[in-house]
């Protein structure tokens, strides 16, 4: 603070001073009385005699102790018009004075006035002040822009950065898919709407409540739920906005918002990405971050300052809860956890329910296959993919959505935009000897998912792309899937070097190889699946700069992450294997898949088994199909 008044004081003094004397130099000659009063056109001195001689001329005012006159006069040759002209006189003109008492014109003389002086000091004041005001705003202005030692003038205070909405308008048959988690906090309603109830048998209300999810699984819909129902204020705010380049800033940010909350109540604080500002004190590289702590213990002083009957709950969300300060997670701070996850099939099913309400779907639209089609998918994405298929159907001029548009939609909220696809090319029988690899492995192994579609369109990055009826992921995966699965991914590169010879394989396995080799990772690692024996030798994931500790990463020798390496390099080289010997024995099949890839683009799964069929035994294929 002091540091920035300084630079405010050396700035102006020299711009006063130079801003005086500009004012002086440009403005005194004029003579402060005259200034005001002033006829813009000139006549000279023997003109003004001659009007006078002719009776022209009607009054004279002189100024500036009769030197200078302001004359009107009429000007016959524009209609007798008045015209007010200024006169120098000369110093010593005593017969002007008697010429004119002589003449009838009306003669009055102005002395300089007082108060023209002090009208003159003003204005002489007028330009500095200016100066010094217009000095003021962008210094202040500039300090709002950001950086600068203004920063600190404006402490805090002025740039609230939190939302408020009076009425979320949400409610929670809005939410889907998360049962537990709305059951969970139907209780959090009833402390904001009816606190009485508890407190009177002397219960204490919990504060706040953490909600753990990954992305898009509905924890701000679930908050702003909250809000609606109960109907009270909603004020949010995101962890990262607490975090600026100034100490005492995001402090004093959540200063403010517990003070607007407190003057609400009551209401409901939400927190988004919390885990910024609460990851555990003191871990990470290079030590703390000195804001980050303190935003971090005014959250915790606030929290422990206010009593839990007065109106305010706060709730917050994160997908890494991990991390987070234990502070954070005392009793009498956020005491709950909710788990808010991905939804199951039924929960799909709310979800598009919600969704499908204002939109036109067609009759023969089942919600059910459509959640059937999309596991994995969060809420926001099912949100999304709606949104796509209502889109797709206006640019086809159609009346209401059909299934034709969901599965072009599913398509592009997974794999991204269609391209346009190759032309005839080496490098087209390439990829599309590299897709039906894939898809002739994925479809030959038992333990595989099967084949939905094998397509040459391009999508996102993908030149080509395989596509598997995609299972429920139903918690439990056996060995042998895992090993379907990297021979499967392994199919591509496979196909490429037994067709093309190892010296033409190309760079388009890369994301392929990317995934087999984390799954044989994993199951080395985690799951125990190999001659390593049933052991689980990696900690909660290598991410030591995100918080958590510096001593989880490697909590085995190097003589075994060598032989872990070796493990992993051993599956996929059996599964390698495989693949190959899958290719090279079903080539004639492959040659003839090929030809109808090129040809029609897109093969569909079941067409793709009966072509197989002709040629080999096709295994019939286990699907988990989860009941609702
Ligand atoms: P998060 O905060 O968990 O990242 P959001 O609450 O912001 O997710 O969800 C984004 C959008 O996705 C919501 O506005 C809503 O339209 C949709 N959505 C997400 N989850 C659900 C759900 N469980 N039920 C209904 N809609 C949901
Ligand atoms: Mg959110
Ligand atoms: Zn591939």
């Amino acid at each position: 603070m002091k540091l920035s008044w300084r630079i405010i004081l050396l700035w102006t003094l020299p711009a006063l001073v130079i801003g005086f004397f500009l004012w002086q130099g440009t403005f005194s000659s004029a003579g402060g009385d005259l200034g005001r009063n002033t006829a813009s056109t000139r006549m000279t001195y023997g003109r003004f005699l001659e009007y006078l001689d002719t009776g022209r001329v009607t009054a004279v005012d002189l100024y500036e102790n009769g030197r200078t006159a302001i004359v009107e006069a009429v000007d016959p040759d524009l209609d007798n018009r008045l015209q007010r002209l200024r006169v120098d006189l000369p110093t010593n003109a005593p017969e002007l004075i008697a010429k004119l008492r002589e003449s009838e014109v009306t003669l009055d003389a102005h002395p300089p006035r007082k108060d023209g002086a002090i009208w003159g000091l003003l204005g002489n004041l007028v330009f500095p002040i200016l100066l010094i005001a217009g000095l003021f705003f962008l210094f202040r202005r500039s300090s709002n822009i950001g950086g600068g030692p203004g920063q600190a003038m404006n402490f805090g205070k002025s740039r609230a950065r939190f939302q408020m909405e009076a009425k979320t308008g949400v409610l929670f048959d809005d939410v889907a898919g998360v049962e537990e988690a709305k059951e969970e906090l139907k209780e959090v309603v009833t402390f904001l709407k009816q606190p009485e109830r508890f407190t009177a048998v002397g219960a204490r209300i919990p504060k706040g409540a953490l909600l753990v999810g990954p992305p898009g699984t509905g924890k701000t819909l679930l908050a702003k739920a909250i809000a609606g129902e109960a109907g009270v204020p909603f004020f949010s705010i995101s962890g990262s906005e607490f975090v600026e380049m100034f100490v005492g800033v995001g402090a004093s940010r959540v200063r403010d918002l517990f003070k607007k909350a407190k003057e609400n109540a009551p209401c409901l604080i939400f927190i988004d990405e919390i885990d910024a500002v609460g990851r555990q004190r003191g871990a990470g590289i290079g030590g703390g971050n000195d804001e980050r702590e303190q935003t971090l213990n005014q959250l915790l002083t606030e929290m422990d300052g206010f009593e839990g009957n007065t109106g305010i709950i706060i709730i917050a969300a994160t997908n890494r809860p991990d991390v987070l300060d234990s502070a954070l997670l005392r009793p009498g701070r956020f005491d709950r956890q909710v788990i808010v996850d991905a939804p199951d099939l039924k929960g799909r099913i709310g979800i598009l329910e919600v969704h499908a309400r204002n939109k036109k779907l067609a009759p023969e639209i089942s919600i059910e296959v459509i959640a059937r089609r999309t596991p994995g998918f969060t809420g926001a994405d099912l949100a999304n993919l709606l949104n796509e298929a209502a889109i797709l159907t206006a640019r086809r001029r159609k009346e209401a959505i059909t299934m034709a548009e969901v599965n072009d939609a599913v398509d592009r909220v997974v794999a991204g935009m269609e391209g346009t696809p190759l032309v005839d090319s080496k490098s087209k029988r390439l990829i599309a000897y590299h897709e039906i690899g894939h898809a002739i492995v994925g479809t030959l192994l038992k333990d595989h998912d099967p084949v939905q579609k094998v397509t040459l369109i391009p999508r996102g990055q993908a030149q080509g792309l395989t596509w598997f009826t995609p299972s429920e992921e139903q918690g439990l995966i056996t060995r042998a899937q895992l090993l379907a699965r990297i021979s499967g991914a392994l199919g591509g590169r496979a196909a490429e070097e037994e067709v093309f010879g190892d010296a033409e394989v190309t760079t388009g396995a890369g994301g392929d190889l990317q995934q087999l080799t984390s799954i044989a990772r994993q199951m080395v690692t985690r799951y125990g699946m190999s001659d390593l024996g049933s052991l689980s030798l990696e900690g909660q994931g290598g991410e030591v700069f995100l918080g958590g500790g510096l001593m989880s990463r490697a909590e085995y020798s190097e003589e075994i992450a060598f032989r872990i390496d070796e493990q992993v390099k051993r599956i996929a080289e059996h599964c390698h294997q495989e693949a190959r010997q899958i290719i090279r024995e079903n080539r004639m099949v492959i040659d003839r898949l090929v030809d109808l890839l090129i040809e029609k683009e897109t093969i569909d799964g079941e067409e793709f088994r009966q072509i197989v069929a002709e040629y080999t035994h096709v295994p019939e294929k286990e699907q988990y199909v989860p009941q609702i």
